[in-house]
C-alpha cells in the first residue's frame, strides 16, 4: 500500500459525529507519548498531520482522516496519562468502549507500544478489551532506533508474551525516526483491509 494522498476528515466524541460513508477503517491506539502521532504521520508520509503532542492526555476526540480516498485512519485518544482527572479518564473510557464495541467498518486496531519497556498495565488492558470484542490487533513496538538492535529480537518476545498476543495478531517492529518497519505494517494494514 503506497499511501499518495490523506486529508483531515473531522473529530468526534460521539457515534453521530463518526464519518457516515462505509469505508473500511484501521484505528490507531497507544499510550500518551508513546509516538502515536509519529507513526500516523510516518505512515502517510506527513510532517504534522496528526499533532505530535505537546500535552499528553491532551486530545479526547477521534480524529478520522480520509486515506487513498478509500481508507479511512481513526486516530484514538491515548491512554494511560497518570495526571488527567478521574472525569476524564471515565469520559475517554465510556467513548472508546462506544466507538471500538459500535463501529462496525472497523477492520483493525494498530495498538502502539514503545519496544524499549515492557507494555504496561494500561496497554495490557487495551489489548484484552480488544480481543474480548474479537477485534484483529495489529501491534507496532515502536521507537526502535532507541534500542540496539542486538536487543530487538528479546524485546518484541517480551512484548508478545506481556500482551499474550493472539497467533492471528501482527507484531512489528517499528521506528518512526528511520521509518523501520513502515512498509510491513502498511503492507499489514492493506492485506487487512483487503485493497
Ligand atoms: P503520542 O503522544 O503518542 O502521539 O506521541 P508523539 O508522536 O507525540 O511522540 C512522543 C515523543 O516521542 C516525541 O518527542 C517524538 O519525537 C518521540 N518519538 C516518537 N516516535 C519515535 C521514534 O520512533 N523514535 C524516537 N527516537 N523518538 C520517537
Amino acid at each position: 500500500m503506497k499511501i499518495t494522498q490523506v486529508e483531515f476528515m473531522t473529530s468526534a466524541v460521539l457515534p453521530d459525529q463518526y464519518p457516515t460513508e462505509n469505508r473500511p477503517e484501521i484505528a490507531l491506539s497507544g499510550r500518551s507519548n508513546v509516538g502515536k502521532s509519529s507513526l500516523i504521520n510516518c505512515l502517510v508520509n506527513r510532517k504534522n498531520i496528526a499533532r505530535i503532542s505537546s500535552k499528553p492526555g491532551k486530545t479526547q476526540t477521534i480524529n478520522f482522516f480520509l486515506v487513498n480516498e478509500s481508507v479511512v485512519f481513526a486516530d484514538v485518544p491515548g491512554y494511560g496519562f497518570a495526571k488527567v482527572s478521574k472525569k476524564i479518564r471515565e469520559s475517554w473510557g465510556k467513548m472508546m468502549e462506544t466507538y471500538f464495541t459500535k463501529r462496525e467498518n472497523l477492520v483493525s486496531v494498530v495498538q502502539i507500544v514503545d519496544l524499549r519497556h515492557p507494555p504496561s498495565k494500561d496497554d495490557q488492558n487495551m489489548y484484552q478489551f480488544l480481543k474480548h470484542y474479537q477485534i484483529p490487533v495489529i501491534v507496532a513496538a515502536t521507537k526502535a532506533d532507541k534500542l540496539p538492535k542486538s536487543k530487538w529480537h528479546k524485546h518484541l518476545k517480551v512484548v508478545k508474551e506481556v500482551l499474550q498476543m493472539d497467533s492471528s495478531d501482527a507484531l512489528i517492529l517499528f521506528s518512526a525516526e528511520t521509518k523501520m518497519g513502515k512498509e510491513e505494517l502498511l503492507a499489514e494494514i492493506q492485506q487487512r483491509i483487503g485493497q
